[in-house]
Protein backbone atom coordinates (compact mmCIF):
# COMPACT_ATOMS: atom_id res chain seq x y z
CA UNK A 1 0.00 0.00 0.00
CA UNK A 2 1.60 3.36 -0.93
CA UNK A 3 1.53 6.41 1.82
CA UNK A 4 0.40 9.38 1.69
CA UNK A 5 2.47 12.19 1.31
CA UNK A 6 2.49 15.75 2.85
CA UNK A 7 4.82 18.57 2.99
CA UNK A 8 5.05 20.74 5.58
CA UNK A 9 6.98 24.07 6.39
CA UNK A 10 8.43 24.28 10.14
CA UNK A 11 8.76 27.50 10.99
CA UNK A 12 10.76 27.87 14.54
CA UNK A 13 14.16 28.65 15.47
CA UNK A 14 15.00 26.79 18.36
CA UNK A 15 16.89 23.99 16.79
CA UNK A 16 16.71 21.75 19.38
CA UNK A 17 12.19 21.78 19.16
CA UNK A 18 12.91 21.43 15.22
CA UNK A 19 14.72 18.21 15.79
CA UNK A 20 11.57 16.91 18.12
CA UNK A 21 9.05 18.22 15.81
CA UNK A 22 10.82 16.53 12.85
CA UNK A 23 11.40 13.34 14.91
CA UNK A 24 7.91 13.29 16.20
CA UNK A 25 6.85 13.32 12.07
CA UNK A 26 9.56 10.35 10.94
CA UNK A 27 7.95 7.99 13.63
CA UNK A 28 4.50 8.55 11.97
CA UNK A 29 5.77 6.85 8.77
CA UNK A 30 5.97 3.70 10.40
CA UNK A 31 3.21 3.44 12.00
CA UNK A 32 0.45 4.99 9.73
CA UNK A 33 1.81 5.02 6.59
CA UNK A 34 1.93 8.71 6.44
CA UNK A 35 5.32 10.97 5.15
CA UNK A 36 6.20 13.90 5.48
CA UNK A 37 8.45 16.28 3.60
CA UNK A 38 9.60 18.91 5.89
CA UNK A 39 11.30 21.99 5.28
CA UNK A 40 12.19 24.73 7.85
CA UNK A 41 12.64 28.27 8.09
CA UNK A 42 14.07 30.15 11.00
CA UNK A 43 12.70 33.58 10.74
CA UNK A 44 8.79 34.82 9.63
CA UNK A 45 10.50 36.64 6.73
CA UNK A 46 12.01 33.41 5.28
CA UNK A 47 8.54 31.66 5.79
CA UNK A 48 6.85 34.20 4.19
CA UNK A 49 9.49 34.31 0.92
CA UNK A 50 9.36 30.37 0.86
CA UNK A 51 5.32 30.79 0.74
CA UNK A 52 5.48 32.73 -2.39
CA UNK A 53 7.53 30.69 -3.71
CA UNK A 54 5.44 27.35 -3.34
CA UNK A 55 2.57 26.01 -1.55
CA UNK A 56 2.90 23.35 1.56
CA UNK A 57 0.21 21.21 2.73
CA UNK A 58 0.28 22.61 6.23
CA UNK A 59 2.53 24.95 8.08
CA UNK A 60 3.71 24.55 11.82
CA UNK A 61 4.36 27.78 13.44
CA UNK A 62 6.38 28.79 16.39
CA UNK A 63 4.99 32.11 17.83
CA UNK A 64 8.52 33.11 19.16
CA UNK A 65 10.30 33.79 16.23
CA UNK A 66 13.61 35.97 16.38
CA UNK A 67 11.66 38.76 13.82
CA UNK A 68 8.07 38.76 14.94
CA UNK A 69 6.65 37.31 18.39
CA UNK A 70 2.98 36.41 19.35
CA UNK A 71 -0.33 36.48 17.03
CA UNK A 72 1.71 39.05 14.83
CA UNK A 73 2.75 36.08 12.95
CA UNK A 74 -0.19 34.38 12.73
CA UNK A 75 -1.96 36.85 10.77
CA UNK A 76 0.83 37.56 8.66
CA UNK A 77 1.36 33.53 7.30
CA UNK A 78 -2.26 33.89 6.86
CA UNK A 79 -2.37 37.01 4.51
CA UNK A 80 0.56 35.58 2.68
CA UNK A 81 -0.83 31.98 2.27
CA UNK A 82 -4.82 31.75 2.42
CA UNK A 83 -4.79 28.12 1.22
CA UNK A 84 -2.51 25.55 3.98
CA UNK A 85 -3.48 24.97 7.23
CA UNK A 86 -1.54 26.81 9.85
CA UNK A 87 -0.91 24.76 13.26
CA UNK A 88 0.56 26.53 16.08
CA UNK A 89 3.16 25.34 17.93
CA UNK A 90 2.71 27.05 22.04
CA UNK A 91 4.52 25.98 24.90
CA UNK A 92 2.44 24.38 28.11
CA UNK A 93 1.99 27.73 29.41
CA UNK A 94 1.00 29.48 26.45
CA UNK A 95 -2.66 27.14 26.03
CA UNK A 96 -4.35 30.68 26.10
CA UNK A 97 -2.63 31.79 23.09
CA UNK A 98 -3.26 28.81 21.24
CA UNK A 99 -6.74 29.80 21.38
CA UNK A 100 -6.14 33.17 20.60
CA UNK A 101 -3.96 32.19 17.54
CA UNK A 102 -7.34 30.04 16.48
CA UNK A 103 -9.38 33.23 16.84
CA UNK A 104 -6.43 35.14 14.22
CA UNK A 105 -6.57 32.46 11.89
CA UNK A 106 -4.62 29.94 12.68
CA UNK A 107 -6.62 26.56 11.95
CA UNK A 108 -5.37 24.66 15.42
CA UNK A 109 -2.67 25.03 17.76
CA UNK A 110 -0.09 21.68 19.65
CA UNK A 111 1.23 22.06 22.76
CA UNK A 112 5.14 21.31 22.50
CA UNK A 113 6.49 18.70 24.64
CA UNK A 114 2.46 16.52 23.55
CA UNK A 115 4.60 15.41 20.67
CA UNK A 116 2.81 12.42 21.01
CA UNK A 117 3.15 11.28 17.03
CA UNK A 118 -0.16 10.43 17.13
CA UNK A 119 -1.34 13.82 18.49
CA UNK A 120 0.57 15.67 15.95
CA UNK A 121 -0.78 13.84 13.49
CA UNK A 122 -4.02 13.60 14.35
CA UNK A 123 -4.22 17.32 14.47
CA UNK A 124 -2.34 17.42 10.60
CA UNK A 125 -4.60 15.45 9.20
CA UNK A 126 -7.66 16.71 10.52
CA UNK A 127 -6.32 21.07 9.38
CA UNK A 128 -5.63 19.34 6.42
CA UNK A 129 -9.08 17.55 5.93
CA UNK A 130 -10.76 20.78 7.30
CA UNK A 131 -8.97 23.20 4.88
CA UNK A 132 -10.12 20.74 1.75
CA UNK A 133 -13.57 20.99 2.74
CA UNK A 134 -13.39 24.83 3.40
CA UNK A 135 -11.59 25.05 0.10
CA UNK A 136 -14.48 23.05 -2.09
CA UNK A 137 -17.00 24.91 0.09
CA UNK A 138 -15.59 28.24 -1.53
CA UNK A 139 -15.08 26.97 -4.74
CA UNK A 140 -18.60 25.61 -4.83
CA UNK A 141 -20.02 28.69 -3.21
CA UNK A 142 -17.94 30.94 -6.22
CA UNK A 143 -19.61 28.65 -8.82
CA UNK A 144 -22.98 29.37 -7.22
CA UNK A 145 -22.51 32.95 -7.12
CA UNK A 146 -21.33 33.04 -11.06
CA UNK A 147 -24.56 30.66 -12.09
CA UNK A 148 -26.53 33.12 -10.10
CA UNK A 149 -25.04 36.34 -12.28
CA UNK A 150 -25.46 34.25 -15.34
CA UNK A 151 -28.98 33.26 -14.69
CA UNK A 152 -30.02 37.47 -13.92
CA UNK A 153 -28.14 38.28 -16.90
CA UNK A 154 -30.39 35.61 -18.47
CA UNK A 155 -33.21 36.72 -17.55
CA UNK A 156 -32.54 40.40 -17.98
CA UNK A 157 -31.48 39.83 -21.71
CA UNK A 158 -34.77 37.57 -22.57
CA UNK A 159 -37.20 40.27 -20.65
CA UNK A 160 -35.87 42.70 -23.03
CA UNK A 161 -36.00 41.08 -25.63
CA UNK A 162 -39.21 40.16 -25.02
CA UNK A 163 -40.53 43.77 -24.48
CA UNK A 164 -40.59 44.55 -28.24
CA UNK A 165 -42.44 42.20 -29.83
CA UNK A 166 -44.96 42.48 -27.13
CA UNK A 167 -45.34 46.67 -27.70
CA UNK A 168 -45.81 45.55 -31.00
CA UNK A 169 -49.23 43.29 -30.23
CA UNK A 170 -50.04 45.88 -28.23
CA UNK A 171 -50.13 49.20 -30.70
CA UNK A 172 -51.63 46.96 -33.42
CA UNK A 173 -54.49 45.93 -30.54
CA UNK A 174 -55.28 49.13 -29.49
CA UNK A 175 -55.12 50.53 -33.11
CA UNK A 176 -57.28 47.42 -34.11
CA UNK A 177 -59.64 48.04 -30.97
CA UNK A 178 -60.07 51.69 -31.80
CA UNK A 179 -61.16 51.39 -35.36
CA UNK A 180 -58.10 51.82 -37.35
CA UNK A 181 -58.71 49.01 -39.43
CA UNK A 182 -61.96 49.71 -39.96
CA UNK A 183 -65.24 47.77 -38.70
CA UNK A 184 -64.85 44.25 -36.54
CA UNK A 185 -67.73 42.00 -35.37
CA UNK A 186 -67.90 41.22 -32.08
CA UNK A 187 -66.96 38.54 -31.67
CA UNK A 188 -63.28 39.64 -32.96
CA UNK A 189 -63.63 42.69 -30.94
CA UNK A 190 -64.19 40.44 -27.38
CA UNK A 191 -61.44 37.98 -28.27
CA UNK A 192 -58.93 41.41 -29.41
CA UNK A 193 -60.13 42.87 -25.75
CA UNK A 194 -59.57 39.45 -24.24
CA UNK A 195 -55.70 39.71 -26.14
CA UNK A 196 -54.87 42.85 -24.81
CA UNK A 197 -56.04 41.96 -21.01
CA UNK A 198 -53.36 38.95 -21.44
CA UNK A 199 -50.64 41.33 -23.25
CA UNK A 200 -51.16 43.45 -20.25
CA UNK A 201 -50.67 40.42 -17.96
CA UNK A 202 -47.60 39.27 -19.99
CA UNK A 203 -46.12 42.61 -19.82
CA UNK A 204 -46.56 42.53 -15.96
CA UNK A 205 -44.92 38.81 -15.94
CA UNK A 206 -41.91 40.65 -17.81
CA UNK A 207 -41.58 43.52 -15.57
CA UNK A 208 -41.43 41.29 -12.54
CA UNK A 209 -39.02 39.51 -13.70
CA UNK A 210 -36.42 42.25 -14.86
CA UNK A 211 -37.30 43.45 -11.34
CA UNK A 212 -36.13 40.59 -9.57
CA UNK A 213 -33.02 40.57 -11.49
CA UNK A 214 -32.27 43.82 -11.03
CA UNK A 215 -32.76 43.54 -7.33
CA UNK A 216 -30.61 40.48 -6.88
CA UNK A 217 -28.03 41.82 -9.22
CA UNK A 218 -27.96 44.71 -6.88
CA UNK A 219 -29.18 47.03 -9.70
CA UNK A 220 -32.30 48.80 -8.70
CA UNK A 221 -32.12 52.41 -8.63
CA UNK A 222 -34.45 53.88 -5.84
CA UNK A 223 -34.97 57.87 -6.38
CA UNK A 224 -36.05 59.31 -3.16
CA UNK A 225 -37.56 62.54 -2.87
CA UNK A 226 -40.12 63.80 -0.18
CA UNK A 227 -43.49 63.31 -0.67
CA UNK A 228 -46.98 63.58 0.55
CA UNK A 229 -47.97 59.50 0.74
CA UNK A 230 -51.55 60.61 1.59
CA UNK A 231 -52.21 62.13 -2.06
CA UNK A 232 -50.40 59.40 -3.70
CA UNK A 233 -52.18 56.78 -2.01
CA UNK A 234 -55.68 58.62 -3.03
CA UNK A 235 -54.47 59.02 -6.49
CA UNK A 236 -53.65 54.82 -6.50
CA UNK A 237 -56.86 54.27 -5.19
CA UNK A 238 -58.55 56.66 -7.85
CA UNK A 239 -56.55 54.49 -10.67
CA UNK A 240 -58.38 51.25 -9.63
CA UNK A 241 -61.85 52.91 -9.31
CA UNK A 242 -62.90 51.50 -12.54
CA UNK A 243 -62.03 47.74 -12.50
CA UNK A 244 -63.27 48.16 -9.16
CA UNK A 245 -66.56 49.29 -10.77
CA UNK A 246 -66.63 46.70 -12.92
CA UNK A 247 -66.06 43.78 -10.54
CA UNK A 248 -68.06 45.00 -8.04
CA UNK A 249 -65.98 45.76 -5.75
CA UNK A 250 -66.42 48.42 -2.78
CA UNK A 251 -63.14 50.28 -2.96
CA UNK A 252 -62.76 52.95 -0.32
CA UNK A 253 -59.68 55.10 0.60
CA UNK A 254 -59.20 56.51 3.56
CA UNK A 255 -56.82 59.31 4.32
CA UNK A 256 -56.07 62.05 7.24
CA UNK A 257 -55.93 65.65 6.04
CA UNK A 258 -52.84 66.15 7.26
CA UNK A 259 -49.49 66.02 4.64
CA UNK A 260 -47.73 63.17 5.28
CA UNK A 261 -44.32 63.66 3.92
CA UNK A 262 -42.00 60.37 3.32
CA UNK A 263 -38.60 60.52 1.32
CA UNK A 264 -39.26 57.96 -1.24
CA UNK A 265 -39.82 56.76 -4.72
CA UNK A 266 -42.50 57.38 -6.34
CA UNK A 267 -43.10 54.78 -8.82
CA UNK A 268 -41.89 52.36 -6.51
CA UNK A 269 -44.62 53.17 -3.67
CA UNK A 270 -47.04 53.07 -6.76
CA UNK A 271 -45.42 49.79 -7.45
CA UNK A 272 -46.14 48.36 -4.27
CA UNK A 273 -49.73 49.68 -3.62
CA UNK A 274 -50.67 48.58 -6.92
CA UNK A 275 -49.41 45.33 -6.12
CA UNK A 276 -51.04 45.38 -3.14
CA UNK A 277 -54.31 46.77 -4.19
CA UNK A 278 -53.84 44.22 -6.79
CA UNK A 279 -53.85 41.25 -5.11
CA UNK A 280 -56.44 41.83 -2.93
CA UNK A 281 -58.74 42.63 -6.16
CA UNK A 282 -57.78 38.54 -6.92
CA UNK A 283 -58.59 37.68 -3.48
CA UNK A 284 -61.85 38.88 -2.98
CA UNK A 285 -65.29 37.38 -2.83
CA UNK A 286 -67.49 37.28 -5.57
CA UNK A 287 -70.10 39.11 -3.75
CA UNK A 288 -70.04 41.79 -0.82
CA UNK A 289 -66.14 42.00 -2.00
CA UNK A 290 -64.82 45.02 0.06
CA UNK A 291 -61.44 46.75 -0.20
CA UNK A 292 -60.64 49.45 1.80
CA UNK A 293 -57.19 51.48 2.09
CA UNK A 294 -56.10 53.35 5.09
CA UNK A 295 -53.44 55.97 5.84
CA UNK A 296 -51.96 56.31 9.03
CA UNK A 297 -49.81 58.93 11.13
CA UNK A 298 -47.62 56.86 13.35
CA UNK A 299 -45.30 59.81 14.97
CA UNK A 300 -41.98 59.03 12.78
CA UNK A 301 -43.54 56.42 10.51
CA UNK A 302 -46.55 56.51 7.99
CA UNK A 303 -48.67 53.63 7.26
CA UNK A 304 -50.62 52.42 4.83
CA UNK A 305 -52.81 49.74 5.24
CA UNK A 306 -54.75 47.56 2.16
CA UNK A 307 -57.38 45.74 3.48
CA UNK A 308 -59.44 42.78 1.72
CA UNK A 309 -62.77 40.87 2.79
CA UNK A 310 -61.44 37.83 0.83
CA UNK A 311 -60.50 34.32 1.73
CA UNK A 312 -57.65 35.43 3.96
CA UNK A 313 -54.11 32.97 4.24
CA UNK A 314 -53.55 30.65 6.93
CA UNK A 315 -50.84 31.21 9.73
CA UNK A 316 -48.83 28.66 8.15
CA UNK A 317 -48.49 30.22 4.80
CA UNK A 318 -48.13 33.91 6.02
CA UNK A 319 -44.20 33.17 6.78
CA UNK A 320 -43.54 32.41 3.42
CA UNK A 321 -46.02 34.92 1.10
CA UNK A 322 -43.05 37.32 0.97
CA UNK A 323 -40.62 35.12 -0.27
CA UNK A 324 -40.59 34.93 -3.97
CA UNK A 325 -42.38 32.38 -6.24
CA UNK A 326 -44.46 31.61 -3.45
CA UNK A 327 -48.14 31.15 -4.19
CA UNK A 328 -50.57 29.67 -1.84
CA UNK A 329 -52.09 26.20 -2.89
CA UNK A 330 -55.75 26.67 -2.19
CA UNK A 331 -55.87 30.40 -4.09
CA UNK A 332 -52.75 29.48 -6.50
CA UNK A 333 -55.05 27.27 -8.99
CA UNK A 334 -57.90 30.39 -9.11
CA UNK A 335 -56.08 32.66 -10.29
CA UNK A 336 -53.18 33.84 -12.23
CA UNK A 337 -49.60 34.91 -10.81
CA UNK A 338 -45.89 34.41 -10.84
CA UNK A 339 -45.61 34.33 -7.04
CA UNK A 340 -42.86 37.49 -6.96
CA UNK A 341 -45.03 40.59 -6.49
CA UNK A 342 -45.11 40.65 -2.81
CA UNK A 343 -41.21 39.67 -2.42
CA UNK A 344 -40.63 42.40 -4.75
CA UNK A 345 -42.92 44.86 -2.92
CA UNK A 346 -40.86 43.65 0.66
CA UNK A 347 -37.19 44.58 -0.94
CA UNK A 348 -38.74 48.08 -2.86
CA UNK A 349 -39.44 48.93 0.82
CA UNK A 350 -36.95 47.45 2.65
CA UNK A 351 -34.94 49.97 0.64
CA UNK A 352 -36.40 52.96 1.82
CA UNK A 353 -36.08 52.06 5.13
CA UNK A 354 -39.49 50.85 5.58
CA UNK A 355 -40.99 47.23 7.13
CA UNK A 356 -43.55 45.67 5.14
CA UNK A 357 -46.04 42.70 7.00
CA UNK A 358 -49.66 41.17 6.94
CA UNK A 359 -52.38 40.11 9.18
CA UNK A 360 -54.54 38.21 8.48
CA UNK A 361 -57.71 35.30 9.18
CA UNK A 362 -58.55 32.68 7.15
CA UNK A 363 -62.06 33.15 5.18
CA UNK A 364 -62.33 36.59 7.11
CA UNK A 365 -59.47 38.69 5.02
CA UNK A 366 -56.05 40.14 5.37
CA UNK A 367 -54.69 43.54 5.38
CA UNK A 368 -50.82 44.13 4.17
CA UNK A 369 -49.38 46.82 6.17
CA UNK A 370 -46.35 48.73 4.93
CA UNK A 371 -44.87 51.53 7.05
CA UNK A 372 -41.81 54.50 5.91
CA UNK A 373 -40.07 56.96 7.98
CA UNK A 374 -41.29 60.25 7.76
CA UNK A 375 -39.18 62.66 5.89
CA UNK A 376 -36.27 63.94 8.35
CA UNK A 377 -35.37 67.01 5.82
CA UNK A 378 -39.29 68.00 6.21
CA UNK A 379 -39.39 67.67 10.11
CA UNK A 380 -35.95 69.43 10.25
CA UNK A 381 -38.04 72.67 8.32
CA UNK A 382 -40.73 72.29 10.90
CA UNK A 383 -39.07 72.02 13.93
CA UNK A 384 -37.20 75.35 12.61
CA UNK A 385 -40.61 76.91 11.92
CA UNK A 386 -41.54 76.23 15.43
CA UNK A 387 -38.26 77.41 16.97
CA UNK A 388 -38.84 80.54 14.85
CA UNK A 389 -42.16 81.15 15.67
CA UNK A 390 -41.11 80.79 19.86
CA UNK A 391 -38.54 83.50 19.35
P1 LIG B 1 -48.90 36.45 -7.17
O1 LIG B 1 -50.09 37.29 -6.79
O2 LIG B 1 -48.36 36.78 -8.50
O3 LIG B 1 -49.13 35.00 -6.96
P2 LIG B 1 -47.59 37.70 -4.91
O4 LIG B 1 -46.18 37.64 -4.48
O5 LIG B 1 -48.19 39.05 -5.10
O6 LIG B 1 -47.69 36.83 -6.21
O7 LIG B 1 -48.46 36.93 -3.84
C1 LIG B 1 -47.99 35.66 -3.35
C2 LIG B 1 -49.13 34.83 -2.81
O8 LIG B 1 -49.64 35.42 -1.62
C3 LIG B 1 -50.34 34.76 -3.73
O9 LIG B 1 -50.16 33.74 -4.70
C4 LIG B 1 -51.47 34.44 -2.76
O10 LIG B 1 -51.45 33.06 -2.47
C5 LIG B 1 -51.03 35.18 -1.49
N1 LIG B 1 -51.72 36.50 -1.38
C6 LIG B 1 -51.25 37.71 -1.75
N2 LIG B 1 -52.14 38.68 -1.48
C7 LIG B 1 -53.21 38.08 -0.91
C8 LIG B 1 -54.46 38.55 -0.40
N3 LIG B 1 -54.80 39.85 -0.42
N4 LIG B 1 -55.31 37.62 0.11
C9 LIG B 1 -54.98 36.31 0.15
N5 LIG B 1 -53.82 35.80 -0.32
C10 LIG B 1 -52.95 36.67 -0.85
Amino acid sequence: MESMKYTVLLVDDEKLDQRLTIQALAKVRFTQRIQFKVETAETLSEAIRLLGEKSYDVILLDLGLPDSQGLASVKEVRTANLQSPVIVLTGLADEELGLEAIKEGADDYVIKGDYLEHVLVRIIRYAIKRKEVEEKLRRANEKLKEDDELKNEFISMVSHELRTPLSIFKNVISNALAGVFGQMSRKLRDNLDMMDENVDRLGRIIDNFLDISKIEAGRMEINRLDLNLSTLVCEVVESFRRFAEDKGVELQGVNPEAELIVNADRDKIIQVLTNLIGNAMKYVPARKARISVYVKDLGNEVEVDVEDNGVGIDKDDIGKIFQRFTRIEKTAAETHGTGLGLSISKQLIEMQDGRIWVESTPEQGSTFCFALPKSKTKEQSYNREKQDSVV
